[in-house]
């Protein structure tokens, strides 16, 4: 993909390196030919599975940081110098953020802030990127959310990204930091955890197909969501901070899907008809849920030279084919 990528920074570091995000944004600087740092809670406790699963587990310098630990988080930063952090540690499931509301928001807020202030405190010319969400948009009923769409969160979890995303456009005005949030879309890939409704389909459909299960429960079929391929979206994060000045960014396809349709996608692709296995349940359903999100990505488009390269139902042949390899005993994350 081509795009305004200025000469590479050569040290980054990555807060919460173990996730999804993560590992893909190790592997995409890697490849650039950066020095990669990256922090998990504990981290001889981390298996780091995601490294390894893209085989990178030996070529990141990893250490052990808590967000909402002042001296964590300066230690590493310190000890790091990095010309880029990239902030995508934190709690990171809606609904789990119903059941954790605190820890959610106090991550997330107190978390972005400890970094900002450790930038400042070192003196450091580090550039800051760090992971907001469509989450902050709560329901995008009238148009596709762009940059200058207001917040209405539905959820502790884009709460706290909301507050998150107005701490870094602070500290960049108030002090001049290059500090940028990205309000990204869902984007997935076989190294979401199960728990995701997306794997939840695909997992649930492969058995089903397998006769491992004869059904599938599920929430509310009718929300529709904006899905794209999370290696296309580290993508978009480094370019944020490649970028001659800081500017938040919505990162998204620009397309609305229901779940009914991703499930009937997925369905079909194991030759299977939807209708005869899922079912719904309202226990599943979150006391506030959004019931259409879709992102306008034009200003990355023009900006950035960003696009979505995978979009559905790409995608969920992506995620169906990475599910059979995984089966079978090979991995193609
Ligand atoms: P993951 O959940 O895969 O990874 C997040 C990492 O944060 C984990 O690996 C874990 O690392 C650490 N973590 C988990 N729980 C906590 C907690 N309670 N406190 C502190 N750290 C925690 O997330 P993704 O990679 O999918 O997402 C990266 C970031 O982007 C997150 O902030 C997420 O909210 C945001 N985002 C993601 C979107 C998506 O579609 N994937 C969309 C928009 C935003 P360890 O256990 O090693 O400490």
């Amino acid at each position: 993909m081509a795009g305004p990528l200025r000469e590479t920074p050569r040290i980054a570091l990555v807060f919460g390196i173990s996730g999804q995000d993560g590992a893909y944004l190790a592997r995409h600087l890697l490849e650039r030919g950066y020095s990669v740092h990256g922090t998990s809670r504990d981290r001889e406790m981390s298996g780091f599975g995601n490294l390894a699963r893209l085989g990178i587990r030996g070529r990141a310098s990893l250490h052990s940081a808590v967000l909402t630990d002042f001296r964590s988080v300066v230690e590493v930063i310190a000890r790091v110098r990095p010309d880029e952090i990239y902030n995508l540690a934190g709690q990171s499931s809606v609904g789990l953020s119903f059941d954790q509301p605190v820890e959610t928001l106090n991550g997330s807020i107190g978390g972005t802030i400890n970094i900002l202030e450790a930038i400042r405190f070192l003196k450091l010319d580090t550039r800051f990127y760090n992971a907001s969400s469509s989450e902050c948009f709560g329901n995008t009923d009238d148009r596709p959310g762009d940059e200058a769409t207001p917040f209405h969160p539905r959820s502790p979890y884009g709460v706290g990204k909301a507050a998150a995303f107005w701490a870094v456009a602070n500290y960049r005005e108030a002090y001049g930091l290059f500090a940028c949030s990205g309000l990204l879309f869902n984007h997935e890939s076989p190294l979401r955890p199960a728990r995701y409704v997306t794997q939840k389909v695909v997992r649930g459909a492969a058995d089903i197909a397998e006769r491992k299960a004869e059904t599938l429960t599920l929430g509310a079929l009718a929300i529709a969501r904006d899905w794209g391929w999370a290696p296309d979206y580290v993508d978009a994060m480094h370019r944020m901070l490649a970028f001659d000045r800081p500017e938040d960014f919505v990162i998204a396809t620009g397309e609305l899907h229901t779940l009914e349709s991703f499930v009937e996608q997925v369905f079909s692709q194991f030759g299977l008809d939807w209708r005869r296995h899922v079912e719904t349940d309202a226990a599943l359903l979150r006391p506030s849920d959004i019931s259409r999100s879709v992102g306008n990505p034009d200003k990355a488009r023009r900006l950035l030279g960003w696009e979505a390269g995978t979009r559905m139902p790409g995608v969920v042949a992506r995620l169906v084919e990475a599910e059979m390899r995984r089966r079978h005993g090979e991995d193609a994350a």
